[in-house]
């Protein structure tokens, strides 16, 4: 024998063990579904979530069995998180956002045993209950409520199991080979698909999102996951919250600008996660309050592209860093982060600010390259754009269900973005594959025609979709929601992308709606915009 190392599995509940032995005292703060705010902390977050697992053994829940939650981002989230994976059972965050037959779909195919859900959202338990084949407990997320137990015959109340939960239950011993977490894509194309996450990859992400060059969480941060937890897991953060004994903000039900708002300035909020249209309607409510959010140091911006504009409010009107990051369900969810390297230090600002709007480098453990048309690597000299594809601990393998590898025949994952990466690694999202407009053989990124476009204080929120064009195929045309008592003309922002873009790339047509739809993650819906405006060019010359 030449020795050895301890080898101990990677589990989810190594993390609430840590937090409770090391960061006992850490607080969590949650805003409940009444408005109510809760404050507990790591130590009681162990002990319920202890409980809980002995109750939902009790009740004849195994190993492996699935587990849903249809809830907000709030402390028994949480304890179900741990209780659940911890108890080696997997925990399946549903999305409320989904059309109730997307969510019908998603609960049976995944053959979820029981569901948690909140207040919020009884009525979608009561719509479905009749469809959802394999539910046998549904359990309401709060004390006994005489309006649920009428509304929901047989439910159970998540107060009364922890009350009966065992004081004394020990983590199992699990093997870091278990599945932890199942997750659906937001499935704008097609039926969702479920990402079973395991043990091992989760740690490992954990590990690696917890990093400087991650998103660089520590016991001095107070996060706050505007992302919820049923979107990619909440980016992992809940567990690298626990990890580094974080002290953790979750916003409940507020997702509102001036919610928001007071959840960072009431609890001094170091560092905020969550979708662009999080901070644009954060930024609107600073803005009319005046607030400089004084205690906010960090955002991360994920999920869609972050507009340049908003970037640049962020650092200069509120002295707050943008961390744009990449990543999906697929990959844990994160892929990349923008943290700049000792020689990006002294970038004059503009500099700067362009390799900022990246979405940055893979930590280790992940890999990426882009390849053209028939799968061949493509240059990272940061102009060659390729279709991106990826690798590493925490990239989905085979969707749960599902009987063949989703991986190309070397290996990689395909992500369905278009990017370019430079010589550093610093990756740029160009596009999805599919809302990429393809103009005369030439491809235009929708991505920069939408962060121009927003950038026009006349503005709020702008799509660019490819309509269809008798010439070129497609050209760009602006689909634009006006910012509130501003009325901007078309010829107008036509204009205003004058010099900001090559010539030929200029939106052919900017048409004004009241609203763009997004899709249960906050993503703007091009499809449906392409249904709807996708012939206007056609339709304007006829
Ligand atoms: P879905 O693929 O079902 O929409 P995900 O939430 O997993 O659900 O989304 C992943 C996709 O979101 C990525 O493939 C990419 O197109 C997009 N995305 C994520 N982060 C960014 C970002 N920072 N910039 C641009 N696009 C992003």
């Amino acid at each position: 024998m030449l020795g050895s190392m301890m080898k101990q599995e990677l589990l989810i509940s190594d993390l609430i063990v840590h937090a409770a032995k090391y960061h006992a005292d850490t607080e969590i703060v949650s805003r409940e579904t009444t408005g109510e705010i809760t404050v507990t902390n790591w130590a009681e977050v162990d002990a319920s979530a202890r409980k809980l697992a002995s109750a939902l053994g009790k009740m004849g829940l195994e190993h492996g069995d699935r587990i849903a939650t249809l809830a907000w981002n709030n402390h028994r989230h949480l304890k179900i998180w741990f209780a659940v994976s911890g108890g080696g059972m997997v925990c399946h965050t549903l999305n409320p956002r989904l059309f109730p037959e997307q969510f019908i779909f998603i609960c049976n195919d995944a053959g979820d045993k029981a569901i948690f859900f909140d207040k919020t959202f009884m009525p979608l338990i009561v719509g479905t209950r009749a469809h959802l084949k394999t539910i046998e407990h549904f359990i309401y997320m709060g004390p006994h409520d005489p309006e649920v137990a009428a509304a929901v015959p047989g439910a159970i109340f998540f107060d009364d199991l922890i009350l009966g939960g065992d004081d004394a239950y020990q983590w199992p011993a699990l093997s870091e080979d278990m599945p932890c977490s199942l997750c659906y894509t937001s499935g704008t194309t097609g039926n969702p698909k479920g990402v079973l996450y395991y043990h091992r990859s989760t740690m490992l992400h954990t590990f690696a999102i917890s990093l400087p060059d991650g998103l660089n969480l520590s016991s001095r941060e107070t996060v706050l996951p505007v992302v919820p937890m049923f979107h990619a897991n909440a980016w992992g953060i809940p567990y690298a919250a626990a990890m580094t004994g974080a002290k953790l903000i979750m916003p409940g039900p507020g997702l509102d600008g001036d919610s928001l708002l007071s959840m960072i300035d009431d609890h001094k909020v170091t560092l905020a996660l969550g979708v662009p249209t999080i901070w644009q309607m954060l930024l609107a409510a600073a803005a009319k309050s005046g607030s400089k959010m004084a205690s906010l140091k960090r955002n991360v911006i994920g999920g869609s592209a972050a507009a340049p504009s908003m970037i640049a409010t962020f650092r200069d009107t509120y002295d707050c860093e943008t961390i744009h990051a990449w990543g999906m369900t697929e990959t844990s969810p994160l892929g990349t982060a923008n943290q700049i390297k000792a020689k990006h230090l002294d970038l004059e600002v503009d500099a700067m600010a362009a390799l900022r709007l990246g979405q940055g480098r893979p930590p280790f453990g992940i890999d990426i390259r882009i390849v053209d048309d028939q799968g061949n690597p493509v240059p990272h000299d940061g102009k060659t754009e390729g279709a991106l594809q990826c690798r590493g601990h925490w990239v989905v393998d085979t969707y749960f269900g599902k009987d063949s590898s989703a991986l190309t025949d070397d290996g990689w994952f395909d992500t369905g973005d278009v990017s370019t990466i430079d010589a550093d690694g610093y990756m740029v999202i160009r596009d999805r594959t599919k809302d990429i407009i393809k103009s005369g053989g030439e491809w235009i990124s929708s991505v920069d025609l939408e962060g121009i476009a927003v950038s026009h204080p006349g503005i709020a929120m702008a799509a660019a979709i490819g309509a269809k064009h008798p010439k070129w195929d497609e050209r760009p045309v602006i689909v634009a929601v006006r910012a509130d008592g501003a009325s901007p003309s078309e010829e107008e922002i036509i204009s205003y992308f004058t010099n900001k873009v090559a010539k030929w790339q200029v939106p052919d047509a900017v048409v004004f709606t009241d609203a763009i739809p997004l899709n249960g993650t906050g993503k703007m819906l091009k499809n449906k915009l392409r249904e709807q405006f996708g012939n206007v060019l056609i339709d304007r010359d006829a």
